[in-house]
């Protein structure tokens, strides 16, 4: 028999097995969530809560809400056998307003757990049937004391809800919970709060002991209000100071020196004038990146003629002129919609370090988008005299092994691949620049080993997520920016419209239309077995909503792309080629699906988001999105931006069955606006700025970037209020401007929390 466990020897850096009816197999479980120690489970905040105590009668419980009712059992449960052996406990149960049918599946010892005349709080999705029946299916049900004054305020009236893994329960965990609390958090400690005073009476924040308890067992919703408050407040002061430490700890480094070169060349060689944005850009990166003023000066760098000769091509760092201050890096965002040209940008980055007899790479976290960006950049690079190789994953074994040697020893001036770039035997003689496309999509390692790799080089990210100024402010704090919110001329618009399953048949014509005519369409549907919007599901997980996550049978079908392309190839395209692609694939297999596509073999392309950013085919003019309602706005856009990339007119389908309001408006704006600046700000009004601090949305992909110093955000998904957004950024200012080290005994728990939530990247 395994030793008694023994509560009070218990420490907040114990075990969760070291709790009472947590075995190794559960504490498995909780490290697959990440929970280790009691103080882990401390911060395993619930993940949404049932308002049981938002009590409403049988005539007001509306079809397919979560309801509270409180119900006298009006009849004898009756069980009955039905198919498949299903067994069905049923009976009805009324309030003073009407009567409403409760059933439980699988359960026949309830039969006896309800006694007529006894009144219970019921709580449940429900449905009105035929005559506006009112039913419940398997709710949750207590019994309502008889010391109640009959509204049911005796009970308790929030219940939080966990991130759960199969094999542990709901009441598992907040029981686990509830024990971890006592032992942290114990009502008689005090406990150092990382928000000081003056800062907590500001703003109205409550302590953060009586936060953290009441973020799990709020007494009311009241309570739990002014934690959620508190801590998300805290969280995001947390993070604007990490990414202000962040800046701050990149400006110590001395960036390898350069000089503003002659950018004519440079030019010369595009096919076309940059816009003024384009412009823009390319002087803020001479700005960035050189030392004294770019020639020329202003916007009109490029073309002026009295600019200085070109740099000396062989100055290195080793030679840097004694009379020339260093600079810190560059460490800027490039962002601009998708179309807006940012690739030209990024090259004129790249000219700038070659030309000064720098290396220089650019990385991109596919081979597909690598290949993409070799193929547009090299040709152009050559005929201005540097070299450029391209080195993935699948590169032959020789070629690698060559191009290492050359950019060992500076003969190849400038290398565009993926994360294989980042290998430790990989090493740059004198890299000067490194620019990153769609950063967020490189894994946690891999951005930690860039960062690590190229903190006292230039850098340069671009991101084609259009963000909303007010959020990429305080998103990018630690990073300067650059917008391209202007397009190349001639840019035509995607019609957009979103249609019905009614309009079926006629969609399979157009797609066949676009086929016969020599184009191809892309069909993205939300993920390959299933949709990514809904979660392993519980029996009583409830959505972020309080709502519980609807029965499967009340689901939308969803289309899966590998199960739906092999259906439309057998029942409706028989005589064309349908291909499919998804993000289990191996990258060589996903390669040979898109150079298909891109060559036109494969004529329609049904695939999940894994298309969404970069890819170019330019002869694709429609893009289906099946089940748009799932996708985020800006990840509608994404997928828009793959269509119109030619010169033929081009179209997006948005398919839906959603009725619901908020769906229809949702896309209602993608139908009005091809603006992607303009979409997100719309994106931002309708769903608060807590969308942009959600982990795992598949949406707001750009704010996945801020996730890569370690900090997760965990409680500000909840925010709906955008002050208090600005508020606790700007309580992170005060902080910097009082003690930006945090060595006073005031910060000294918040310089703790900092550490806890960033780790070493910022301290
Ligand atoms: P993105 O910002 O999405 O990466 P790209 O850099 O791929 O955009 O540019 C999209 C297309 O626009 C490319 O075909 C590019 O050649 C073209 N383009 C970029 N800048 C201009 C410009 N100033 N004038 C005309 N076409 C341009
Ligand atoms: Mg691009």
């Amino acid at each position: 028999m395994p030793p008694k466990k023994n509560d009070t020897a218990l420490t907040p850096d114990s075990p969760v097995t070291s709790l009472a009816g947590i075995s190794e197999t559960r504490g498995k479980l909780f490290e697959k969530m990440g929970v280790r120690t009691l103080t882990d489970l401390c911060r395993h905040y619930p993940r949404g809560y049932e308002m049981r105590g938002r009590v409403t009668t049988t005539a007001d419980a509306k079809n397919g809400e979560a309801v509270s009712l409180l119900l006298t059992v009006g009849t004898q449960p009756k069980v009955t056998t039905i198919r498949r052996g299903m067994i069905l406990t049923r009976f009805t149960a009324f309030d003073e307003c009407g009567t409403a049918t409760i059933t439980y599946f699988n359960q026949p010892y309830l039969r006896d757990a309800f006694a007529v005349g006894s009144t219970y709080r019921f709580f449940g999705r429900c449905e009105r049937g035929a005559g506006n029946r009112l039913s419940l299916n398997s709710p949750k049900h207590e019994p309502v004391p008889l010391s109640d004054p009959g509204d049911g305020s005796t009970l308790p009236s929030v219940y939080p809800i966990y991130r759960a893994t199969a094999g542990l329960t709901q009441k598992l965990i907040s029981g686990a919970v509830e024990k971890a609390l006592a032992v942290v958090f114990p009502p008689d400690k005090e406990i150092p709060d990382p928000l000081p005073d003056d800062l907590r009476r500001e703003y109205g924040l409550c302590g953060y002991t009586y936060a953290i308890r009441n973020i799990h067992l709020p007494e009311n919703e009241a309570v739990l209000d002014a934690a959620r408050k508190r801590l998300i407040f805290e969280e995001l002061t947390l993070f604007s100071l990490g990414l202000r430490r962040r800046r701050y700890l990149r400006s110590q480094y001395d960036a390898p020196v350069m000089f503003a070169p002659d950018m004519t060349p440079f030019f010369s060689a595009q096919p076309y004038d940059l816009t003024g944005a384009q412009k823009r850009a390319v002087a803020d990166f001479l700005r960035d990146m050189t030392v004294g003023e770019p020639a020329g000066g202003g916007e009109n760098f490029s073309t002026d003629k009295s600019s200085k000769p070109p740099m000396n091509r062989l100055l290195s760092g080793d030679c840097r002129p004694a009379n020339i201050a260093p600079k810190p890096p560059m460490n800027r965002l490039l962002s601009g919609d998708v179309g807006s040209g940012k690739t030209v940008c990024a090259a004129a980055a790249l000219y700038i370090a070659l030309a000064n007899g720098y290396q220089a790479a650019l990385m991109a976290p596919t081979e597909i988008l690598a290949t993409q960006h070799f193929e547009d950049l090299a040709p152009m690079f050559a005929r201005l005299g540097f070299g450029c190789e391209l080195l993935v994953g699948s590169t032959k074994a020789k070629d690698k092994t060559s191009i290492k040697s050359r950019l060992a020893s500076g003969e190849l001036p400038l290398v565009i691949g993926t994360h294989a770039l980042l290998e430790d035997n990989v090493v740059f003689l004198n890299c000067g620049l490194v620019i990153t496309d769609e950063q967020h999509r490189f894994g946690v390692g891999q951005r930690a080993a860039l960062a690590k790799k190229a903190a006292h080089l230039h850098t340069l990210i671009m991101s084609a997520t259009p963000i909303p100024r007010t959020m990429a402010l305080m998103m990018f704090g630690d990073l300067d920016m650059s917008v391209l919110d202007e397009l190349p001329p001639g840019r035509q618009k995607v019609s957009t419209f979103t249609v019905d399953e009614s309009y079926r048949e006629r969609l399979n014509g157009f797609i066949r239309k676009q086929v016969t005519e020599g184009h191809q369409v892309y069909i993205v549907c939300p993920a390959i077995d299933d949709c990514p919007a809904i979660e392993e599901n519980e029996d009583d997980m409830i959505g972020d909503d309080g709502l519980p996550a609807a029965a499967d049978d009340s689901r939308p079908t969803l289309k899966a792309a590998v199960a739906y392309a092999e259906q439309l190839q057998r029942e409706v395209f028989p005589d064309l080629s349908v291909g499919f692609l998804h993000g289990k694939m191996k990258p060589a297999e996903k390669d040979a699906v898109m150079h298909r596509f891109t060559t036109g073999e494969v004529m329609i392309l049904v695939s999940t988001t894994v298309i969404e950013v970069g890819v170019n085919v330019p002869t694709a003019t429609l893009m289906v999105v099946e089940n748009a309602e799932y996708f985020g706005l800006s990840q509608l856009h994404q997928l828009r931006g793959r269509v119109g990339r030619g010169r033929d007119k081009s179209w997006c389908i948005l398919v839906s069955e959603s009725k619901t309001e908020h769906a229809r408006e949702r896309l209602s704006i993608m139908c009005k606006t091809n603006n992607g600046y303009e979409i997100a700000e719309k994106d931002l009004e309708l769903r608060g700025p807590g969308d942009f601090f959600a982990t795992n949305t598949g949406d707001t992909a750009a704010l996945d970037v801020r996730q890569s110093g370690g900090l997760r955000f965990t409680v500000a998904s909840f925010c709906d209020d955008m002050e208090m957004v600005q508020n606790a950024f700007a309580a992170a200012d005060r902080v910097m401007a009082e003690d930006p080290a945090l060595e006073t005994e005031k910060y000294r728990p918040m310089k703790e929390a900092l550490a806890r939530a960033f780790g070493e990247i910022v301290l």
